[in-house]
Parts: structure tokens; sequence; C-alpha cells
């Protein structure tokens, strides 16, 4: 009967409506992007919460980033119409992955209190280990071993498991050594890796089988969002808690769509979503068809974009947004990404002049270093902007000194923290000390901190060193003692300042230098939402979302990877070229799925848009310091003329040369008339890789330029999707 349906099901169609009301037995949802289907997971919790089917401490709910988890109980809290108390198991993998290894740490090894390492600690400690085995770390990068324990990691897969091939793959086939000797040290660290953060739970899952029942007993509902991007680990630990005993019901829901799978360079595995059925008999599947976020031309362009693609399961997709006046997808070209950079600044000013809101637009990039160019240009307009998942503040130099103090102030075992700042600023404790101590402690397997201060009653330094080290144990020591009792921010300030840390940066006469203080200061500043250094650190550990100025109104500014599951209102998609997007690395690759897994990623892009969508492409960037000249993309041939413009710049356009393609489709004429008769276009199409690659030195005044833009590419991992 209707009219006892609770409001918020009274807005669903009816697909949706059944995938929220199914509750007993597995579901499947498959759909496209902006059909509903994280507001179906939502709605789903409300509707397990207001019919008394279970409390909100008994539904494990996977998000793929914090941000979308936060966001998912406010709505939650929106529907039942009164703030839902705690949701603890709403979380990302890896962050519910730490609320379990915490409690019950002793099982894998390891004590409550373990450290989560970065991937710049465990790259650190990686390196440590390989010239520990005598090994030249030259010829076996450590960067390089620590992304194959990752990708093992990410199948699930012990140093006992990992195949042969591999094994042998690095350091003379010592690969298998080094990963249990990796696995050793963080133990002795009381530390785990990301990964670890998946794995140990499994572990302890099959390993105790009574801890597995506790858990079962207490999850009644499982749900997960962005299914398409579990990795093998994410989906054994899934299964570990999911599956029952024949007979009882496996409430189990999980959503996503195959076309959005955009993680399988870190082990996504879009295979899970046939799994599923497989694992979980007598699945529901459910299809979402209509797509509520996008104008008819957006949703068109992205539809053919993605048709390109082959490995699909295939759907279909449609909106009743349709309005004459929507505008159509615009394509627009620029000379080079400075120019690229100030067209959509423009844009953007025109917009917000319209009164359009800088919170609903977006500039969605393919590679990090994009961002800078933006930035900068953002800056001189005054116009606000936050970065997510982008260079994140706690990443910077000066912050890491810094959390270091902290780390060892709250974990003296961590040695990583140790060896970071026994030497910084300088104490007079160069390699030689540092290594005494690395052999001392060692050799009596203790903390380095502990070795410090037994090391300090022999001879076995020199009286200089002897000195320095005397007073950095005195002073974690004090410090230690304060961390109880004096209030977290005043003690963390106190470090900073009796380390004689902050006088370094105060003595210090580069241009950085005051900038840091500003940021060291800021980290204090940050503090004073949490009750203590260890929820601080803990925070750090887990939210690297960078979501400063979160009330300012501001344009967002991100990789593509890190947009999955959000909307705006107008999307900006910079630098739609050959060798960026799709990427250089996934056209090396040669093979389809690389360039599927690209293409899967620009239809992420054009399906965040809910109004408007400009992409942008140039003839000229600076690629690791290189000028090169760059043709357009490829899936700008493959976007349908019936739903895009290209729009001229005068600039660009006005006597310049075109990246050396000649008359193109981009004709004021008839744009995509020419789309795919023109000889010209024909040709620097079977040119493109080499024209991509060519470098050109000096042109219109542009020096040829060495600049570091560092890793290129989606960011290095955080504890969230990203
Ligand atoms: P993605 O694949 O990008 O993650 P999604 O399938 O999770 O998309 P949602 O984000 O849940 O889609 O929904 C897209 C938009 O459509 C949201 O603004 C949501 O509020 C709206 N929406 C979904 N279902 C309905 C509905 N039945 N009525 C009105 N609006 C809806
Ligand atoms: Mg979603």
């Amino acid at each position: 009967d209707r009219q006892q349906r609770p409001d918020y099901l009274s807005g669903l169609n009816p697909e949706q409506a059944e995938a929220v009301e199914s509750l007993d037995g597995p579901v499947l949802v498959l759909a496209g992007a902006g059909t509903g289907k994280t507001r179906v997971l939502t709605t789903r919790i409300a509707h397990i919460l207001s019919t008394g089917r279970a409390f909100p401490s008994q539904i494990l709910s996977v998000t793929f980033t914090n941000k979308a988890a936060r966001e998912m109980k406010e709505r939650i809290g929106v529907l039942v119409g009164h703030a839902v108390e705690g949701m603890p198991w709403l979380g990302t993998f890896h962050s519910i992955g730490v609320k379990l290894l915490r409690r019950h740490a002793e099982l894998v090894g390891l004590r409550s209190d373990f450290t989560i390492l970065d991937t710049d600690d465990v790259i650190r400690l990686i390196k440590q280990i390989i010239q520990a085995e005598g090994l030249d770390d030259k010829r076996w990068p450590a960067k390089q071993f620590a992304g194959m324990i990752d990708g093992w990691k990410n199948k699930g897969l012990d140093p006992a498991q990992i195949p042969e091939g591999d094994a042998r793959a690095f350091a003379n086939g010592k690969g298998r050594e080094l990963y249990a000797a990796y696995q050793n040290r963080l133990r002795t660290l009381n530390a785990c890796d990301f990964g670890d953060l998946l794995l140990h739970p499994i572990r302890m899952f099959r390993s105790n089988p009574d801890v597995l029942k506790e858990y079962h007993d207490k999850f009644r509902y499982i749900l997960v969002d962005e299914y398409q991007d579990t990795n093998t680990a994410q989906y054994m630990w899934l299964r570990l808690l999911a599956q029952r005993p024949k007979g009882v019901p496996q409430n189990v829901c999980c959503v996503g769509d195959d076309d959005q799978s955009i993680y399988g360079w870190r082990g996504a595995e879009v295979d899970n979503i046939l799994r599923f059925e497989k694992d979980f008999p007598g699945a529901k599947v459910i299809k979402l068809e209509r797509n509520y976020r996008s104008t008819e031309h957006i949703l068109g362009a992205a539809a053919h974009l993605i048709a390109h693609n082959e490995g699909r399961l295939g759907k279909t997709l449609f909106t009743e947004r349709t309005d004459p006046d929507d505008e159509k997808v615009q394509v627009h070209a620029a000379w080079d990404s400075e120019e690229e950079a100030r067209a959509v600044g423009e844009e953007i000013e025109q917009l917000q002049r319209k009164s359009h809101k800088l919170n609903d637009m977006a500039i969605l990039v393919r590679a990090s270093f994009q961002m800078r160019e933006f930035e900068d240009r953002f800056v001189t307009l005054g116009l606000n902007y936050r970065v997510i998942g982008g260079p994140r503040f706690y990443e910077r130099l000066e912050i890491r000194d810094a959390m270091a103090y902290f780390r060892l102030v709250c974990q003296p075992a961590d040695d990583l923290a140790f060896e970071r700042i026994v030497n910084t600023p300088k104490r007079g404790l160069g390699d030689t000390t540092v290594r005494t101590l690395h052999d001392y402690a060692r050799a009596r397997d203790i903390p380095m901190l502990a070795a410090a201060t037994d090391i300090i009653g022999t001879d076995e330094l020199k009286p200089k060193a002897r000195k320095g080290l005397f007073d950095v144990v005195a002073d974690f020591r004090r410090w230690q003692g304060l961390l109880e009792t004096t209030p977290h921010t005043e003690l963390a300030e106190q470090i900073l300042d009796e380390s004689g840390y902050t006088a370094m940066w105060q003595n210090d006469k580069s241009a950085e230098a005051p900038g840091r203080l500003e940021n060291l200061k800021e980290l204090i500043r940050s503090m004073e939402a949490f009750e203590s250094l260890r929820g601080f650190l803990e925070h750090v550990s887990l939210v690297m979302d960078a979501e400063q100025n979160e009330n300012l109104d501001a344009v967002s500014i991100m990789t593509l990877h890190s947009a999955k599951g959000l909307e705006f209102d107008t999307v900006f998609l910079p630098g739609w070229e050959e060798g960026l997007f799709p990427h250089q690395r996934a056209l090396d690759e040669g093979g389809r799925s690389g360039l599927e897994e690209e293409r899967r990623l620009a239809y992420v892009g054009i399906t965040r848009a809910k109004h408007r969508c400009h992409i942008w492409f140039v003839s000229n960037r600076r690629i690791h310091g290189l000028w090169q000249s760059t043709l357009p993309s490829r899936f700008l041939d493959e976007l349908p003329i019936t739903h895009v413009d290209v729009a001229e710049s005068e600039q660009s356009y006005g006597g310049y040369g075109r990246g050396g393609y000649g008359q193109s489709r981009f004709d004021k004429a008839d744009p995509f008339q020419n789309n795919y008769s023109t000889p010209g276009w024909k040709r620097a199409q079977q040119n493109r890789s080499d024209a991509t690659r060519d470098n050109w030195g000096s042109r219109s005044g542009h020096a040829v330029e060495r600049i570091g833009y560092g890793e290129s590419g989606p960011r290095s991992r955080t504890i969230d999707g990203e």
C-alpha cells in the first residue's frame, strides 16, 4: 500500500526500489554512471535502520573514499530524519581494515598501537633491506620492488605464494626472500603498509574461525559501492565476511559499473563482477537504466565514446533531462597549457558572473602535473580552488619531519621516524653514528631509540655524537612524559621548538623557508580538532584527502581517478592529447586493455558533468621539461558529432600551425564533417605516435627548459581509493 511507504522510498524508480527493498540474499546492482547506485546504497541503509532490521553497528558498508563515507553518513541521517548515532563500520576497505587490526593486532603478531607506513617510509625500509642483503640498490631499485610487493599484496599473496617467475624477476631470484625479510622487519617495527591493512585481516580470519564467526554474527548487512574497482585481496576479504553457511541468507549488496573500472593498474579486477554470481548463488542482479545526473548531450557523448571499448558487459542508458537550451559538450583548442589554464580561468569567471557557484565546478586532469598551471593561474586571478587528492599538505617535507617527531613520541619503536629526524636539525649524528646505532639495535633486537638510550652509557660513540644523542634521548623522554598531561597542540609546538626544528627553518635563508614555517603553524592549527596527538596521527595516516577550506566556495581540482562517484554542474577536462590522454604508458603497452582503461577514464570524466562539459586540448605541451608538439586525443574523434560543439579560440588558431597535421576537422565551417575523410587527418593519425615523441627545441619564444614535474599519472597511493 503506497500510502504507508516511507518518504525515502517514494522518490525511487521501480528498479531502484527493488534494489533497496531486496534485503534478504545477495544483490548485485550493475548500472551506468549517474543511475543512482550510490543513492540506492544510502537508501538501503536508511531502510534497514528505520525498519529496525539492524543497528548502525551491525552494518558494514564500504565506500571508495573517506569523503564518500562521510557524505553517505550525512545523507543517511537526512533520509532517516535524525542524526545516525555512529556507523562505525562505514568506510573504505582500508579504514575498516585498520579498525579490525587495532582490535586484533596480536593475532597477526602486531601490537594494537602499530604504525601505518606511507609510501615514502616503505621505500626507505625496502632500500635498507636490499642493502642489508649486500645488493646494489641502484641496480635493484627499492621503488621498483615496492611496486612489486604492492602488486602481490593486491592479489592477496604472502611471500610463500608468489609465482616463481615473479620471485625470479628481481635481484637474481631473491624476490621472495626480500619480501619475507620486509614482512619480518615490519613486524619488528610494529608497523604495516597499506596492503597489510587488507592482508592481515584476511590472515587473521583464516586462522581464527572463532573471530570470523564473531563478525559473521555482527554484520547483518554488507554493502559495497564502486564494486568494479575491488582488487583480489579486497574481494577475498569481502567473501570471507559475507559468505554464510547454507541456508543463512547472505545479505550482501554490491553496486558497480564495469565501464568505470579505472584501477586495473592497481590490481582491480572487473572479473569480480562476474565472480559475484558464482560465489553468491541466487544473487539478484538489478540493472538501472535511467540516468538522473546529466543532460542528453553529455550522456550521448559519453555513451558514444565508451561504445568504442570491446570488453564490456554492455548496458542501456537514457535520461529525461532534455532541454533544448542545454549546451553540447564543448571542445576547445589552445596553443599551450598556459593558454589552456588562462582560458579555463576566463570561462570560470564568466560563469561566476552569471552567479554559478565555484563549488559546482571541477577541473579533472589526467596527470597531477597538470594541476600546477591551473593553481598558478587561479592564484593570479584570486579564484578560490581546492586540490583534492593532489600534492598533499601532509606530504610536504617539513610536515613529514614534524610528524616523525610526533610519531616517535607516541610510538618509541618507530625506527623510521627516528632515522628521519635523529640528525634533523644537524646534531653531529652523521651516517656513521646512525649505522653504529642501527647495528647495535639489530644485534639486540630493540628499537633504535632504546638503543640510543643504552649506547650513550658506553664508549661506542665519539664524545661529540654521544653528547648529541644524549640530548635527543633526554628530549624524547621529557616529551613522552608530557604526553598525557600537556594539551597536545601545546606539546607539539614545544617539541618543534625544543628540538631546534623550528629554529632550523628560521635560520634558513632559502626562498622556501618562510612557507615551510607557515606550513608548520598550519599543522599545529589543524591538530586542534583532535583530542590527542595519537588521534591526530591516526587521522593523518587515514585521511589524506586534503580538503582544506571545506566551507569556502571553490573550484575543485583533482585527477580523473579521484573524481569517481562525484558530480558537478560544470566539468572542465583539459589535456586531451595523445600521449597525455590516452597516457603514453597505456599506448606503449600496445594491447587493448591499457587503452580501454584510458577510455573508461574519459567516460568517468564526462559523466561527472550535470550541465556543462568542456574538453580542452593544446598543440604544445611541456612534458618532463621538454616542449613537445602534440596531437588531439583519439578520444575526441570518438565523440558523436550530434552532441559536440567545437569552439574556436582566436588566439590559438589565428595563424599558428596545428601541430603538423594540416587541414583538420577543426575547421570553422564544419568541424566534424572531415572527421573521418580528410587525408591529412588520417595521415596525422598514422604518424601520431612518432609526432608525439617529437621534441622541438625552441619555437615561438619558448625556450627548452628542464623542470621536474615529478610523477605523472595518478597520485601515489593513499589510504583512500585514490
Ligand atoms: P556513479 O556511477 O557516477 O557513481 P551513481 O550510479 O552512483 O553514479 P548517484 O550518484 O547515486 O549515481 O546518483 C546520481 C544523481 O542522480 C544524484 O544527484 C542523485 O541524487 C540523483 N538521483 C538518483 N536517483 C534519483 C531518483 N530516483 N530521483 C531523483 N534523483 C535521483
Ligand atoms: Mg556512485
